[in-house]
C-alpha cells in the first residue's frame, strides 16, 4: 500500500510523493498532471484515474483546515486502481477456490463483484481528482504560518489574526470557496473580485478543458450534502435532489435544506455554483466528518471517511452516465 491513512504527519510533500508513486505503480490507469501553481509556488496536481471517454471531476482541500479529505481521496484512487488491476486475477483465483471450501469465499466473492463494477466504471469513465486545491492553506493548517515561504504572504496571513489550525484560506488570505464567479458572488472587501486567485483559476481551467458529466467538491463540516441551487431552474434542482438522495443512502449523510445553501449575509462563489451555472450538470458539495470535530482534525476521521467516500464516488459515477 502506498497511501497510509495512519501516517500522523501527512504533509504536502508526502501527498505529492504518494501521488507520483501511484502514477508509477498503476501507470496503465493513473496519470499524474500538474494543473497549476499556488501563490506560494506549490504545484496543484490532478490524478486522472480510468481509461474512459466520459469524465467526472472530484476536488478536495479547498478549505485549508479540512485536512482529512486530501489523503482520503488519494487512498481512494489507490483502492480503485488496486481493484481494477486485481479484478482479473481475483476472478481466476476464485474459480479455482469454488472447487474447494473456503470460509472467506462469500466476502471474496462480494469484493470481486465490487471490483468488477469498478473495472467497468473505469473503462467507461475517467475520474479527474484534484486531491488538494489549496496546498498553501493546507500547510498552514498543519504546520503554522512558517510553512509559507514568501515573506510578504506570510506577514499578510499572520496579520489576519486567525489561528493557523483554524485557517480556511489560501496564502493570500482569500477563501477560495467564495471566489468563483457566479450569480450569488458578493464583494467582501474593497478590490475583491471573483477568480482573483490562482487556485480558483486552476479549477476553472480544468472544468473547461474537459467535457465532464458531474462534479463533487469535498469539504468537512458535518456529514451532509449540499445540492440545492437557488439560481438554477426547478428541473435542475429536481435532478440534484435525486442524486443527493441516492448518495445519502450510501453514506447516511444528511441533506442540507435549500435555504441553507448560502448563510444569511454570506457571499456565494462556491466551486459548485460555478460548475452548475456554466455547465448545467450535477454538482454537489459533500461535507465529510462529524459536526463536533475540532481543528486540527484528528486523523481517526480518515478511515471512516474513506469507507464512506469510496462508495459515494462510485455511486455518483454510475448515476451520471
Ligand atoms: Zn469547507
Amino acid at each position: 500500500m502506498i497511501v497510509d491513512l495512519n501516517v500522523a504527519d501527512y504533509s504536502y510533500d508526502k501527498l505529492i510523493a504518494d501521488a507520483k508513486a501511484l502514477a508509477i505503480k498503476y501507470d496503465s490507469i493513473i496519470k499524474y498532471v500538474t494543473i497549476g501553481k499556488s501563490h506560494d509556488n506549490r504545484d496543484i496536481i490532478l490524478l486522472r484515474l480510468g481509461s474512459g471517454q466520459k469524465h467526472i471531476i472530484c476536488c478536495g482541500g479547498v478549505h485549508a483546515r479540512e485536512t482529512i479529505n486530501p489523503v482520503v481521496l488519494l487512498r481512494i484512487v489507490e483502492y480503485y486502481a488496486e481493484l481494477y488491476i486485481n479484478y482479473k486475477q481475483q476472478k481466476r483465483d476464485l474459480l479455482l477456490k469454488l472447487y474447494g471450501t473456503d470460509q472467506h469465499l462469500k466476502e471474496e466473492y462480494e469484493l470481486m463483484l465490487y471490483g468488477a463494477c469498478i473495472y467497468e466504471l473505469l473503462q467507461t469513465y475517467t475520474i479527474l481528482i484534484v486531491p488538494l486545491l489549496n496546498p498553501d492553506g493546507y500547510m498552514i493548517a498543519l504546520k503554522g504560518f512558517e510553512a509559507i515561504r514568501d515573506a510578504e504572504l506570510r506577514k499578510r496571513c499572520e496579520g489576519m489574526n486567525v489561528p493557523s489550525t483554524e485557517w480556511k484560506f489560501n496564502a493570500r488570505g482569500i477563501d477560495i470557496n467564495r471566489n468563483f464567479p457566479c450569480e450569488l458572488w458578493r464583494s467582501k472587501f474593497e478590490g475583491d473580485h471573483p477568480a482573483s486567485e490562482n487556485e480558483t483559476k486552476t479549477l476553472i481551467r480544468l472544468f473547461h478543458e474537459h467535457k465532464s458529466r458531474g462534479f463533487l467538491d469535498f469539504h468537512s463540516r458535518g456529514k451532509s450534502i449540499y445540492y440545492y441551487r437557488s439560481q438554477m431552474p426547478e428541473s435542475y434542482n429536481k435532478k440534484q435532489l435525486v442524486l443527493a438522495s441516492r448518495l445519502q443512502k450510501v453514506t447516511n449523510y444528511k441533506l442540507e435544506e435549500p435555504e441553507d445553501e448560502v448563510e444569511t449575509g454570506d457571499s456565494g462563489g462556491n466551486t459548485v455554483h460555478y460548475y452548475s451555472e456554466h455547465f448545467w450538470k450535477p454538482a454537489l458539495t459533500i461535507e465529510t466528518v462529524e459536526d463536533e470535530a475540532e481543528f486540527p482534525m484528528d486523523i481517526k476521521y480518515r478511515l471512516p471517511t474513506f469507507e464512506e467516500l469510496r462508495f459515494l464516488i462510485f455511486e455518483f459515477g454510475s448515476m451520471v452516465v
